[in-house]
């Protein structure tokens, strides 16, 4: 069993697909920075599916039994169904899933469905549409995430995961709206708190809505009670409506941070293996498949990158590595 010097074991695996978006969150890809001038990466630079596959094939046999793949917006990436396929035949691994922000939900869910995909998030994060618009800042209705997600709901993705991003003085007033439209429909609301990932979003703490706020401020309309976690190593914290409406989740990365239980490891869309979200740099993994090595040598690169592994950035979190030049979440995938 594969273990990093704080004894967290290899358990999943988030892949960035493209470093492309089709939204501008003003807090993700501010147009300022990815705008018409910014450099995306080349195609040529991408991992292919065959290449993501063979990795996906390596982490598995050190132990990753989940898989979750993201951007940049995975769906803007060509054929992204074939990949799920592929994936979903890869022995070990138990679950396979999507983080998107559902515009393309309702062309693609059914061949995503068809291809083996089981589950979904999709993230929304206020359902007021003129500020839902200037958030995404390229003028998406709220509606058309509403319909992805019934898209995904028709053809059977269960459960769906509503991811909320919170950010005080932007969309913290509507919160408890986005939880009362999905009380009672089996969807789990997520509320995120706000993170100082990349460097591009001009992050300060007083954005922060910590989450026994969020839980507050729903609390006080529809009643919530604490419940158990699923597994041990999960990101949010759960909740249940006392009336039996269901369940929303809270994930705490900046006031409980859970470092101790992170078993993630992140690959970038060109090949960068990264151990922590707020890490400042990658290890190629692209140049060690290119260049002819084994899948035995890549699980042994793998392997002691994962055994030198000792990040717990978001439990230190200090003005130093505040400062530092972190990666951005669209490029190492949210
Ligand atoms: N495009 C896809 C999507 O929208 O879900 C996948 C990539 S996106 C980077 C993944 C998630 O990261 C989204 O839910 C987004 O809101 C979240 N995110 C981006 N920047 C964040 C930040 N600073 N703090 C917390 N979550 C953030």
């Amino acid at each position: 069993m594969l273990h990093d010097t704080l004894e967290r074991p290899i358990r999943d695996l988030r892949i960035s697909v493209t470093d492309r978006c089709n939204f501008r969150c003003t807090y993700c890809m501010p147009k300022e920075v990815f705008g018409r001038e910014y450099q995306f990466l080349e195609r040529v630079e991408l991992l292919s599916y065959e290449e993501i596959v063979r990795l996906v094939r390596i982490f598995t046999a050190l132990g990753v039994e989940k898989v979750r793949l993201t951007g940049g917006e995975p769906l803007v990436r060509h054929e992204l169904p074939r990949l799920v396929k592929a994936l979903s035949a890869v022995p070990g691994l138990r679950d396979l899933t999507l983080t998107t922000n559902g515009r393309l939900l309702p062309a693609q869910a059914e061949a995503l469905q068809t291809a083996g995909l089981r589950r979904v998030t999709v993230s929304l994060d206020t359902l007021d549409d003129g500020l839902f618009r200037a958030m995404n800042d390229v003028d998406v209705p709220v509606q058309a995430v509403l319909d992805g997600i019934d898209a995904a709901a028709e053809v059977g993705l269960d459960p769906i995961k509503i991811n909320a991003v919170i950010k005080r003085g932007l969309n913290d007033h509507t919160l408890v709206d986005l939880a009362r439209h999905f009380h009672g429909t089996g969807h789990i609301v997520r509320f995120i708190e706000y993170m100082d990932v990349g460097t591009s979003n001009g992050w300060r703490l007083e954005h922060v809505v910590p989450a026994r706020e969020i839980i507050a401020r729903i609390n006080a309309e529809l009643p919530v009670e604490p419940i158990e976690g699923n597994y041990a190593g999960e990101v949010a914290r759960r909740w249940r409506y006392v009336d039996g409406g269901g369940e929303i989740g809270v994930i705490t990365s900046i006031s409980a941070p859970f470092c101790g239980a992170c078993t993630r490891a992140r690959l970038s869309a060109d090949g960068q293996l990264y151990t922590c979200l707020f890490a400042t740099h990658g290890h190629d993994l692209r140049g060690a498949l290119r260049s002819g090595a084994s899948d035995e040598e890549i699980s042994t690169l793998i392997a002691s990158i994962w055994r030198g592994r000792d990040d717990r950035y978001s439990e230190l979190r200090t003005a130093e590595i505040l400062g530092r030049q972190k990666v951005e979440m669209s490029y190492i995938g949210g």
